[in-house]
């Protein structure tokens, strides 16, 4: 392999044949259904791939060389793993991970974490990332306060931020904890909630003003080799989506926008995503009312809302997140307006079985991904379905009753 240049993100620039010891080894920590399709991605460019899960028969477990069921908040047990299986580029593709280990290999320099280990850091609390963006890059945010009792929570309330407003565990994603109070009678169920729903034992929250948006969008953001020796910027077209109890259901890509907003969007992505430094695929949250754009969160890696790019782009957010880690070009081309809708288990089970695929598959420009996991809860995502159309209507229309035509059913001793 080439020996790197001093950039600590430039990866190796020759890629050897996995499984030899030439191969160049990628790590995964995390191994749901983006990590399944970033698994697939590396392994068409020949890298070796090690996915890493806390339960066996995750979704890319099942198509990587080798897949370790390791706690990855446990720090000596993620050092161990790393040190053990010598990766030269270890891609967090979750928040809950011992960063702090992340840190103290990537300060040996014995690993490449992706984008950088303290990007991992700053985004897996919302904290961090919400004082970067808003107080040492002054981009535009919802007012917001942090609290760590009740109490602090309803003077916070009380003295600027009003009602309706979020309350957010600081370590959580995808709405676990979250909830929306409209009114000081509201306050105590709030934080209640987000007592029991944070990622760990934590107290503190986040108190955000309410945005009253026209719509929300995922900024893919790609920060990769320029071809000149250095990093470029580079932007997909921007994917709007709807949100359900905080959980993504269905995205389309482009959203239109006007050219003001576009341009916001895209130099508030271009900031926070060149603070977080490093190499890879970002996915920059923005809530747009008019011409006006407001930062809401940032995944240091592809975006679940991005799952419509496997239908719209030249290369998807995972191709391209393959590419800018292992310093190769990239292209944000989009080929077509598409759209993607998820399919839900539906019932609690393990090995299910998944019916109307043929329906589905009949639906014009439509295509499924089964993301293969070993057990279906009602609100658990299993799949989606993602389509091509003339424009963002008719692929929407297409993506959602290709979705609800795949019926998941309990499987063989489970009827
Ligand atoms: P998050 O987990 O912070 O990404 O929030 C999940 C979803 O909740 C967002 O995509 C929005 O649809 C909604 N949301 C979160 N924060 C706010 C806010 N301050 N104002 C309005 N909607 C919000």
């Amino acid at each position: 392999m080439t020996a790197a240049s001093q950039d600590p993100a430039v990866p190796p620039l020759r890629i050897g044949t996995p499984q030899s010891p030439g191969a160049t080894r990628v790590m995964l920590l995390g191994s749901g259904e983006l990590g399944k399709e970033m698994v697939i991605a590396f392994q068409r460019l020949g890298v070796e791939v090690i996915a890493v899960d806390r339960y066996p028969g995750a979704p890319a477990h099942q198509v990587a060389h080798r897949w370790h069921a390791v706690d990855m908040t446990d720090a000596a047990a993620l050092t161990e793993l790393i040190e053990r299986e010598r990766p030269h580029l270890v891609i967090p593709e979750i928040e809950a991970i011992a960063t702090g280990a992340l840190a103290a290999i990537e300060a040996t320099g014995a690993t490449t974490v992706i984008p950088t280990a303290r990007a991992t850091q700053l985004t897996m609390d919302r904290e961090g990332i919400r004082r970067l963006a808003a107080e040492e890059l002054g981009v535009p945010t919802s007012p917001y306060a942090f609290a760590d009792t009740l109490d602090e929570v309803r003077s916070a309330v009380e003295s600027g931020i009003g009602y309706p407003c979020v309350i957010k565990p600081v370590m959580s994603s995808s709405g676990k904890g979250q909830s929306v109070v409209r009114s000081a009678d509201d306050l105590e169920a709030a934080w209640d909630y987000a007592m029991a729903g944070g990622r760990v034992q934590h107290t503190r929250v986040i108190v955000e003003g309410f945005v009253d948006f026209d719509y929300e969008i995922t900024q893919l953001t790609v920060r990769a080799c320029d071809g000149d020796g250095g990093t470029g910027t580079y932007f997909c077209a921007p994917i709007g989506h709807i949100q359900r109890a905080g959980d993504y259901v269905e995205s389309w890509q482009p959203q239109p926008m006007s050219d003001t907003a576009a341009a916001a969007a895209r130099d508030i992505a271009e900031r926070v995503t060149t603070a977080l430094g490093g190499r890879g695929v970002f996915g920059v949250e923005l809530f747009v009312r008019g011409d006006d754009v407001y930062f809401s969160e940032v995944s240091p890696r592809p975006h679940d809302t991005g799952l419509v790019t496997l239908a719209t782009q030249r290369l998807s957010e995972f191709e391209l997140h393959a590419r800018a880690v292992l310093g190769l070009p990239v292209d944000v081309t989009l080929r077509s307006p598409g759209a993607s809708a998820v399919i839900y288990g539906g019932v609690d089970a393990p090995g299910i079985a998944f019916e109307g695929i043929a329906e589905a598959l009949a639906v014009p420009e439509s295509d499924l991904r089964l993301f293969g996991k070993p057990e279906s809860f009602v609100r658990r995502r299993m799949g989606v379905a993602v389509a091509a159309g003339p424009d963002t209507d008719v692929a929407r229309e297409r993506a959602t009753r290709a979705a609800a035509r795949v019926r998941p059913v309990p499987g063989p001793g489970h009827d």
